[in-house]
């Protein structure tokens, strides 16, 4: 059986903003603006949108304060800052932190919920309608329906997911990503690539979500080895369309091991969360090749690439050196990733001991 669901309409190209104004007019006179600390004030995004909201009359509050990987506590207290200027829609810009911080703002805007109860995903009122303008070209958030937020309690990240907070609209202009630095690009693309391997090989991938991933591998095997070098505003293009596609495939299939594991590498390491995937990438995709060869050689074909040692290598290049982990923070690593639900979508589903392998065969273990 197929179940096919994305409700958000995705504008893309240059000034696709200014292009489509009347888009934020329909929804109301008062919007909540959430962004990242600078750069949305520095790439022309920010000011785009408020070009449009001040030439139509929309009254606007903009919140920059959101954190790299947002935690559960800063998305309560903006959503309380957001309450008392009533909006009628929420705009995040911005990586996909302040992307999924504005989705769970949207929602606690509207709803008087608890921490457990903001992670049900079931909510009595909607959230607000949520734009979505993208800024790095990675984790393809502004077409899904997940908010991840950091859980300090429990030291992890933990996922919202609800249909209720997929974006109403997602605007991509690549110039917005122009100017990001080659460490951004290259872990933000590892994350769209990580999103379409591992939506392709999860147990939930369906004929639909494996045509968005074949296609965002293609591109990526394309575009990742360019990243080391200046991009063109094509090469941008191409980043920011493939890292959407493959957003869509895991809305459709969700993440799945190698995601899991990345958790703890962000929380405990502060890894950027594409690199902690890319850094297990190599050795979760060997350990995949082992059970569904026939599927991992076909990965390797979409991206151009003859062979897993190829995957390896293109991977290290992109990565540099290896970070070290300490047998204590192996242990709870190992542990931790068990805790994240994801796993399960892996095929096959890895015990202990496969995840403790790809963890000492990714890291120099001291
Ligand atoms: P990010 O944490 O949103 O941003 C990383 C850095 O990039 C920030 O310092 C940010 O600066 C800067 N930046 C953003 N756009 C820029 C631009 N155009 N030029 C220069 N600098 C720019 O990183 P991200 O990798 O995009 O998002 C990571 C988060 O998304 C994680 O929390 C991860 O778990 C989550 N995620 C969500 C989904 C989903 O489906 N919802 C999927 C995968 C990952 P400022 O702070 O100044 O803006
Ligand atoms: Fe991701």
């Amino acid at each position: 059986m197929l179940n096919f669901f994305m409700p958000t309409r995705v504008l893309s190209g240059i000034n696709c903003l200014k292009e489509n104004s009347n888009i934020l007019t329909g929804l109301g006179s008062r919007a909540f603006i959430v962004t990242g600390k600078k750069s949305s004030s520095q790439n022309g995004s920010l000011n785009d949108i408020i070009t449009i909201l001040e030439q139509n009359n929309i009254h606007y509050t903009l919140y920059n304060e959101i954190n790299s990987n947002p935690s559960i506590q800063e998305v309560q207290d903006a959503a309380k800052i957001a309450k008392k200027t009533n909006p009628s829609f929420i705009i995040g810009i911005g990586g996909g932190s302040p992307l999924d911080a504005a989705k769970a703002i949207a929602i606690l805007a509207t709803n008087d919920l608890d921490e457990k109860q903001l992670f049900t995903g079931i909510y009595s009122e909607a959230p607000l309608p949520i734009i979505a303008v993208p800024t790095t070209a990675g984790t393809g958030s502004e077409v899904t329906p997940y908010s991840i937020l950091t859980d300090y309690i429990n030291e992890t990240k933990k996922c919202i997911s609800s249909p209720t907070i997929f974006p109403k609209v997602a605007f991509l202009d690549a110039r917005y990503t122009m100017n990001l630095p080659t460490e951004i690009t290259i872990n933000t693309a590892l994350d769209a690539l990580s999103h379409a391997l591992e939506g392709y090989l999860s147990v939930k991938a369906t004929t639909i979500s494996n045509i968005f991933a074949e296609k965002a591998l293609t591109i990526l095997g394309k575009a990742l080895p360019k990243t080391l070098h200046h991009l063109t505003i094509d090469d941008r293009e191409d980043l920011l369309y493939s890292s959407m596609l493959a957003g869509i495939v895991i809305a459709q299939a969700g993440t799945t091991a190698a995601h899991a594991m990345g958790y703890s590498l962000t929380f405990y390491k502060d890894i950027d969360h594409g690199k902690a995937n890319g850094l297990v990438m190599y050795e979760y995709l060997k350990f995949i090749n082992n059970h569904q060869h026939e599927l991992v050689n076909k990965v390797l074909s979409l991206l151009q690439l003859k062979t897993l040692d190829d995957f390896g290598i293109l991977l290290h290049n992109l990565l540099g050196t290896t970070p070290k982990l300490s047998i204590d923070e192996l242990n709870l690593f190992v542990a931790k990733t068990f805790q994240s639900p994801n796993v399960s979508n892996t095929n096959p589903v890895p015990n202990r001991h496969d995840i403790e392998n790809i963890f000492r065969n990714s890291f120099i273990i001291e």
